[in-house]
């Protein structure tokens, strides 16, 4: 990846080695499959109840409707539309850290300067494409660095978390050791390969801002286990594309090879991959994230069309 020349954002809490009084534990997003939405998580999700934020006027309706208007039976579960006061679940990359090794102190800055700099880049793109494709301004999300555990909007993080989205806070939740697990743990390095997971995060963000989230997340409300988790994939691969999208905007960036190393994080922690790594089966239904080949599938679109609108998950099959 080329950074050189990149700015770096001023939107990094660094809060490694503070601790955070989570007082370690398993927060356990996602036990088996890796993520959000699992059976067994859903109650202690919901436990977390999230504060509502505005999403206002007729061009953020008609972004979401736009988005959400080709769906099936999807569509029906999502006509009624969030609530007030729903609990919002934080949204994860997928893989289940267990800890992964950490950072040497040197890495560690640069590591840092690395994140500055990818989350001023999705920074950039997303000022510029949010008004131009959606009509919505962008509003910058923070990215919090922690190491050990600390707190977040959305409940305790810690290693085992993995990286994630906190809507309620509007920040980005990563480790600083997952990089070093995502190359390691998931046979998938390179600096575009963590480049992905932070605009994956950043996606989140984006769907947050097009009210895509908390429509989402009220239709998770009223469904069934299995119903939520096709949800959540649709929710996931949208978050790859929109991956995508802020790549194919950065061409500049990257150097040959580096779209084969997102591809080989996208097939990595894909949930097929994972379930069959942890558990020797697959269970499609109780995918949350998605398999490996829908992840590269939507990462590869996003990338191809660079637009928003490319990356309509929830349209039709995924
Ligand atoms: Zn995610």
């Amino acid at each position: 990846m080329r950074l050189d020349d990149e700015r770096e954002s001023d939107n990094v809490e660094d809060v490694r080695g503070q601790g955070g009084g989570f007082g370690g534990g398993g927060f356990g997003f996602g036990g088996g499959g890796g993520g959000f939405g699992g059976g067994g998580m859903l109650p202690m999700l919901f436990g977390f109840v999230l504060s509502r934020f505005g999403c206002g006027g007729v061009v953020v309706l008609f972004i979401v409707l736009a988005l959400f208007g080709g769906l099936g039976n999807l569509g029906a579960m999502l006509g009624g539309g969030g609530q007030v006061g729903q609990p919002q679940a934080g949204r994860s990359f997928g893989p289940n850290s267990d800890g992964g090794t950490p950072a040497a102190p040197g890495q560690e800055d640069s590591d840092k300067r690395f994140v500055r700099k990818v989350l001023a880049s999705t920074e950039d793109t997303w000022t510029r494409l949010l008004p131009e494709q959606a009509n919505v301004r962008y509003v910058d999300p923070k990215r919090v660095l922690f190491s050990g555990s600390t707190q977040s909007g959305c409940g305790g993080a810690n290693a085992a978390t993995g990286p994630f989205y906190c809507p309620a806070d509007k920040k980005v939740y990563l480790d600083a050791s997952f990089f070093n697990e995502l190359s390691q743990r998931f046979g998938a390095p390179g600096q575009f390969a963590d480049a992905y997971v932070i605009a994956h995060e950043i996606g989140h963000h984006v769907q947050d801002l097009l009210g895509i989230s908390d429509k989402a997340q009220g239709a998770m409300d009223r469904a069934s286990p299995r119903q939520r988790n096709a949800i959540s994939v649709r929710l996931e691969l949208q978050a790859d594309c929109l991956a995508g999208v802020w790549a194919a905007a950065n061409p500049q960036l990257l150097d040959p090879g580096d779209v084969d190393q997102a591809v080989r994080a996208a097939t990595a922690i894909g949930d097929d991959r994972l379930q069959q790594a942890a558990q020797g089966t697959v269970v499609p239904d109780s995918f949350t994230h998605g398999s490996s080949a829908q992840r590269v599938h939507w990462l590869q679109t996003g990338l191809q069309a660079g637009r928003i609108d490319a990356c309509d998950t929830f349209s039709g099959g995924v």
